[in-house]
């Protein structure tokens, strides 16, 4: 009874912020190309007939990214799993070694370490904010870690460690400048997957800097629920000029520039985004800065409101650095047994879902599906605690667009 009340409770919550769904399913984060040159663009492509893997849209594209997260470098691709696959690829990692990767995360990040033959390794999170946790990965690797002739192994599977993947879950910084000073001192190089956090900063001394510019090569992805979208795309960022040229080197077939020759000097990938992607992403940049007003925005009408309700709470958005608050989520506090606490959280969701809402949890931990169970782990407790916890709220930022 206790249990109907409070659900009852969350869901009257989170309507008095979205506004009634009525008819209309409402999702977590949805694309939006309202008021913006989308159209435009994309007919430009269609009348001139550049629709395709080069183009001036995908240059043009390439540059607001630089231009907005300060990145030397872009190189845009037809998502960001390939994003992905291609920047680990271009940090050294190979078949049959491992990368690092936090279990609570979306299946891409382990599938990009999988499609190059590699292992993925997965490292606890911190309760808080649900990144990487600093801690954790200090701590396993004191435990598994040796070093031999300048490379690092896991001494128990004997394979390399190649690389160290954070993913900035949900648009909030992960503990960034402290991971990277431990992947310094190993040695190890580090790859973000700031996937979901393009417009999220940290702060690095006086400096705000932007999610993905911490690592030796940074990928940011611009899938249909992601703050903007180029229907599917991804982006690799680097301040490395050798590693940007390998990245569309690779990316474009690695074709040797010639005007009828088809010379190819390794095997390369299809990678590269069409402009007509492209097109649509210039419109969405153009967009931006109003679509992270109006998501800070939601983000305090969401905490105003839900935070009165007892036995949960708004995640929070880390010190020291600003979030672009792509998913708003609620954490479950109380104290249950983990079966209960599924329980209650599913029942949230199904009666939200029987209201239109279409809330969505936290990811299975990657460790928990079928695919990934026996892979090396360290020791998980606080992503087995925070599971269950976590639900995500509609969050796009049209939700104001009519207040
Ligand atoms: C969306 C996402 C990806 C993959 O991007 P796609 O463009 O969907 O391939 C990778 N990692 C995280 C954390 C994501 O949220």
């Amino acid at each position: 009874m206790m249990n109907k009340n409070f659900i009852d409770e969350v869901i009257d919550s989170i309507i008095s912020v979205t506004g009634s769904p009525k008819d209309q399913k409402i999702a977590t984060h949805e694309p939006y190309f309202q008021n913006t040159n989308a159209i435009t663009y994309v007919k430009e492509c269609i009348t001139s007939g550049w629709v395709s893997s080069a183009g001036k849209w995908v240059d043009k594209f390439e540059d607001l990214i630089c231009e907005y997260t300060g990145a030397k470098y872009a190189v845009a691709v037809t998502n960001g799993t390939v994003a992905l696959r291609l920047a680990l690829f271009l940090v050294g990692v190979k078949h049959s070694e491992e990368v690092l990767i936090p279990p609570m995360t979306f299946i891409a990040t382990a599938n990009a370490v999988s499609h190059l033959g590699a292992i993925p390794h997965f490292i606890d999170i911190e309760k808080d904010f649900l990144g990487m946790s600093p801690h954790a990965l200090e701590e396993r690797l004191e435990e598994i870690a040796i070093k031999k002739n300048g490379k690092i192994y896991n001494k128990f599977s004997g394979r390399r460690i190649a690389a160290i993947v954070p993913v900035h879950i949900f648009g909030n910084p992960a503990k960034i400048i402290e991971l990277k000073e431990i992947a310094q001192q190993w040695n190890i190089p580090l790859v973000e997957d700031a996937a979901e956090a393009l417009g999220s900063w940290v702060k690095d001394g006086n400096h705000l800097k932007h999610c993905g510019s911490f690592g030796m090569a940074s990928i940011i992805s611009f899938n249909g629920n992601k703050i903007i979208s180029t229907g599917g795309g991804g982006i690799i960022i680097t301040n490395d000029k050798i590693l940007a040229s390998k990245a569309k080197h690779y990316s474009s077939t690695a074709k040797i520039k010639h005007p009828w020759a088809f010379i190819h000097d390794e095997i390369g990938w299809n990678d590269r985004l069409p402009n007509i992607n492209a097109a649509l992403g210039v419109s969405q940049m153009e967009v931006l800065k109003e679509r992270l007003f109006l998501k800070r925005k939601l983000f305090n009408n969401y905490s105003k409101i839900l935070n009165k309700v007892d036995g949960l709470e708004i995640m929070k958005k880390p010190v020291n650095c600003k979030s672009n608050h792509w998913l708003v989520s609620i954490r479950l506090t109380g104290a249950y047994k983990k079966e209960e606490l599924k329980k209650l959280r599913d029942s949230i969701l199904k009666m939200a879902h029987n209201n239109n809402l279409l809330l969505r949890p936290s990811w299975d931990l990657l460790n928990s599906l079928k695919i990934y169970n026996g892979v090396p782990s360290g020791d998980l407790k606080n992503a087995e605690d925070q599971s269950f916890r976590i639900i995500n709220l509609p969050s796009s930022p049209q939700l104001l667009e009519h207040e």
